[in-house]
């Protein structure tokens, strides 16, 4: 298990570099009155692929939604490379990269066209918006299609302009929300290995959420979200250990008592 940083006695975080691509401490969030997120605590290192591991309805995109700053965390601590996102959300989310859930491309414009939309958000100007759009593009496999409108993509080629643009404005942090969601076998490895190269080669820390255990790799991290608390953090070896199965799936089972869910799309 990975050990959670605590809180200054003070109750005031210090800032300190980190190591750490996010740190979330001590987080929750209601809907009303319903608790979807309680004293939740994730940490993932840069160079780490850390998998967020749950049923539909964990919470993952509510965790999702308070580390993009969509809704304030009230309470615990949420830090990017570092920076506190309530105290410093500018430096905080110039670090981050996200590819949610629900598709945020326009289908009518060009690929290109999409990516210097992103990146005039981030003020980066045309000249090098081009540069880097030929380079993100080139990472995921689709620079010859540049010109072409977002409409004449598959799913997933449309998922790996996502990827690119979530690059362009070189984040240390990537979120992927369920990424592989209704792509085809070979679609979704292609993603996969896209975002386990950017780890690989760039260092950079992922937090990818899913509910599907066969995108799980041995040497990952783990993180399992169930009913929107943590139950358990760390290595995959230390998963199976932890609960005396012989994988991945049954130890999955027994922790969460989830009869044939999470299973393979
Ligand atoms: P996941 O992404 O893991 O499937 P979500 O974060 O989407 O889970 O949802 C967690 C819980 O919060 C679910 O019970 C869901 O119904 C509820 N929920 C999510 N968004 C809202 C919302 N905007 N209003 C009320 N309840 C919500
Ligand atoms: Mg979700």
């Amino acid at each position: 298990m990975t050990t959670i940083l605590s809180k200054e006695a003070d109750g005031a975080a210090a800032h300190v570099p980190s190591a750490d691509a996010l740190i979330v401490n001590g987080v929750g969030h209601s809907f009303g009155d319903k608790r979807v997120l309680d004293n939740v605590s994730i940490t993932v290192p840069r160079g780490a692929f850390t998998v967020l591991l749950g049923l539909n309805g964990a919470g993952k995109s509510t965790l999702f939604a308070l580390v993009t700053r969509l809704y304030d965390n009230v309470s615990g601590e949420i830090r990017i490379l570092g920076h506190d996102l309530r105290r410093k959300p500018t430096a905080a989310l110039q670090r981050l990269g996200v590819v949610f859930q629900s598709r945020t491309l326009d289908s009518d414009l060009t690929l290109e066209q999409n990516l210097f939309y992103h990146a005039a958000l981030h003020g980066i100007r045309k000249a090098e918006a081009k540069t880097r759009a030929v380079e993100a593009l080139t990472t995921v496999g689709l620079a010859d299609r540049a010109h072409e409108k977002i409409r004449n993509l598959s799913g997933g080629q449309a998922r790996r302009v996502e990827i690119a643009r979530s690059l362009l404005h070189r984040p240390a942090l990537l979120l992927l929300d369920e990424a592989t969601v209704g792509l085809d076998i070979g679609s979704r490895e292609s993603v996969l290995s896209i975002v386990r190269g950017l780890v690989e080669r760039e260092g950079m820390g992922v937090l990818w959420a899913t509910h599907l255990i066969d995108e799980i790799a041995p040497t990952d991290r783990v993180v399992v979200l169930h009913k929107g608390r943590i139950l358990y953090t760390g290595s995959v070896p230390g998963l199976l250990e932890v609960s005396g199965q012989p994988n991945i799936r049954e130890a999955f089972r027994s922790m969460t008592g989830a009869k044939d869910t999470a299973e393979a799309a």
